[in-house]
């Protein structure tokens, strides 16, 4: 599918929902990459931090619901720590994700976990999880 960036995503609701909720202002990131460089997590998932800031700045919201990044990120804060732009980027991905969850889409489904790795998991993850993945 065709990505589109247009004034109506540049200025969407969207942006302004991810400003408002993370109080971070999305256009002073100058994609240096140092928040990606740090990122314990980023081995892990789909597209990297500074891709989704910039995804973000862009409106383009499907393209960061689709990618596992936000649910794969740990709010460890090294982004928002090594930022040379003084950009909260952990407080951006926890806006992405609330925004996300009041869609009522469940990132795990949890009646397909098999048994056994239920059985393996610590509760405490277990539970976590769960509250992170389910709307
Ligand atoms: S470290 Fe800050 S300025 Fe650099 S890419 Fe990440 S969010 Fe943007
Ligand atoms: S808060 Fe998330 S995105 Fe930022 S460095 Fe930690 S795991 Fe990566």
């Amino acid at each position: 599918m065709r990505t589109v960036i247009s004034t109506e995503t540049l200025y969407s609701d969207f942006v302004k929902k991810v400003e408002a909720i993370s109080e971070q202002t999305l256009p002073s990131c100058y994609q240096c990459g140092k928040c990606s460089a740090g990122c314990p997590m980023c081995f892990a998932m789909d597209l990297l931090p500074n891709q989704i800031i910039r995804l973000a700045q862009l409106g383009l919201e499907d393209d960061i619901t689709k990618a596992n990044t936000i649910w794969i990120c740990a709010s460890c804060i090294t982004c928002s720590v090594r930022c040379p732009r003084g950009v909260d980027l952990a407080r951006v991905m926890e806006a992405l994700r609330l925004i996300t969850s009041r869609k009522n889409i469940d990132q795990v489904q949890i009646p397909e976990i098999p048994k056994e790795t239920i059985a393996e998991l610590p509760q405490l993850a277990m539970v976590g999880g769960f509250r992170k993945l389910t709307a």
